[in-house]
């Protein structure tokens, strides 16, 4: 076995993507390596959705049972306009073999994950940067820093993560997995272009003892889209989206210590400020909140690869795209992105399928990203659309928690056509 094929496909990034992606080539035999810069997987709940077409993919591998054993079904997404509450889309009419969304913490999700590679005999190589690659006809070299934890400063010791060791390692691929600050994709020389204006929510993650009956619930107030999702165990999360983001807003990165970082970090957002938003854009929710677990400020962009990687290098998940939280179509969408990847490179890997065939890859996801993020196409009102749909049709699409034809078959039920 000559050395380039020791690793047939390297995995920058064991986020939830990157770890789903080296799962599926797992499954189909294709030997995988997967590095991330940091200790461990994250320790909140962040994305916390599954779109019923992810638990299919999941499924398929056969791991879905653990985690809709934990997670919390959501049947229903009502759309509220102001107080009143405009219209509703429920998962049972998409006609699937999941007919919910599954609430679940992406902390979860990622050590399933981790878990289920482990048991394949994967080990995720932690505390692994990967610093430069570079691509040839037949393979790609990365160089990877292996990170220790260093003592520096002079008045003030501190430590920080240092290089111990530089390695290289060649794979016949690479997926880019590595979140929005990508290396793969700045290696690529791939622009990453915003698509519209930053997004700024106040997040707040609480026990109540409120019952929402299996639904989600999207609120349009003003200008501002927010939502209020269960989550397992009588916890909700209530996303508010800022008029007026203040100058603390977290740039996007997950945090891995299960420490509370509430208090500590954004001492502006405490239990009033809850309040002081259900008050305002969400009176009718009036069950007691018993413990504020987590709230902090969080800035999303809207932003897309120009393309989806190229030859041997490919990217997959936040690498190439960014949305708002509300609908959960980053997370979902970058799991389809992994298992199409996967397939195409297991059937170029074993069964001597050209390697343009990876070309089509980009085309297909470019197009649904184009169309998420109103780039081209979106959501047409038909006959039956109702006054607030028609008006709110923009605001509505990143909030469905779906993608595909599931998007189409939900956004069908108030009346808009995905075209
Ligand atoms: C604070 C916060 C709140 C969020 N809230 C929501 C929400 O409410 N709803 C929602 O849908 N989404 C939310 N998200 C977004 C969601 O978490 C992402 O869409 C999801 O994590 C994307 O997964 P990914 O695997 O593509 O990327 P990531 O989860 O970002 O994983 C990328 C991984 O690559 C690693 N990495 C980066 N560079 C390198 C390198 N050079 N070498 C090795 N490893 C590298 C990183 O350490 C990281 O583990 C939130 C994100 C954050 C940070």
């Amino acid at each position: 076995m000559s050395r380039k094929h020791e690793t047939e496909v390297l995995v920058v990034g064991a986020g939830p993507v990157g770890l789903f992606t080296a799962l599926c080539l797992a499954y189909r035999g294709v030997r995988v390596q997967i590095i991330d810069e940091e200790f461990r997987t994250s320790a909140h709940s962040y994305a916390l959705v599954l779109h019923p077409r992810s638990l299919e993919l999941l499924e398929d591998l056969g791991i879905a049972t653990d985690i809709l054993r934990q997670g919390y079904r959501v049947e229903t997404a009502a759309f509220y306009r102001g107080q009143e509450r405009a219209g509703e889309m429920r998962f049972a009419e998409c006609g699937g073999k999941f007919p919910y969304a599954l609430a679940v913490p992406q902390s979860l999700l990622e050590s399933l994950l981790e878990d289920q590679l482990r048991l394949m005999g994967i080990k995720v190589q932690w505390n692994h940067r990967a610093t430069a690659l570079s691509m040839a006809d037949t393979h790609v070299a990365a160089t990877i820093d292996k990170l220790t934890r260093g003592s520096c400063g002079y008045a003030v010791a501190t430590t920080e993560w240092v290089a111990e060791k530089t390695m290289h390692s060649e794979a016949a691929f690479v997926v880019g997995a590595d979140g929005h600050r990508s290396i793969v994709r700045k290696s690529l020389g791939i622009e990453y272009e915003a698509a519209s204006d930053s997004e700024s929510f106040a997040v707040f993650e609480f026990q109540a003892d409120a019952d929402l009956e299996y639904e989600v619930r999207i609120v349009f107030d003003g200008n501002t889209s927010n939502v209020l999702w269960p989550l397992p165990f009588g916890r909700f999360r209530w996303s508010f989206q800022l008029e007026h983001p203040g100058s603390k807003v977290e740039p996007r990165s997950k945090r891995r210590l299960t420490v509370p970082i509430g208090r500590q970090v954004f001492p502006h957002l405490t239990r009033d400020d809850l309040t002081a938003f259900i008050q305002a854009r969400a009176p009718w929710f009036d069950w007691d909140v018993q413990q504020l677990d987590w709230a902090m400020e969080v800035r999303f962009d809207r932003r897309l690869a120009r393309q989806f990687g190229r030859n041997r290098c490919w990217l997959a998940g936040d690498s190439a795209h960014l949305t708002g939280p509300i609908g959960g179509q980053s997370l979902n969408m970058g799991l389809r992105e992994a298992c199409d990847l996967a397939v195409t490179l297991s059937a170029i890997l074993r069964d001597g399928a050209p390697l343009d065939s990876l070309d089509g890859y980009s085309e297909r996801y470019s197009g649904e990203w184009r169309k998420l993020l109103g780039l081209g196409g979106g959501l047409t009102p038909s006959d039956q659309a109702q006054t607030w749909a028609k008006d709110c049709r923009t605001r509505i699409l990143p909030c469905i928690p779906a993608t595909g034809d599931d998007l189409a078959n939900l956004a069908m039920q108030i009346g808009l056509t995905s075209v």
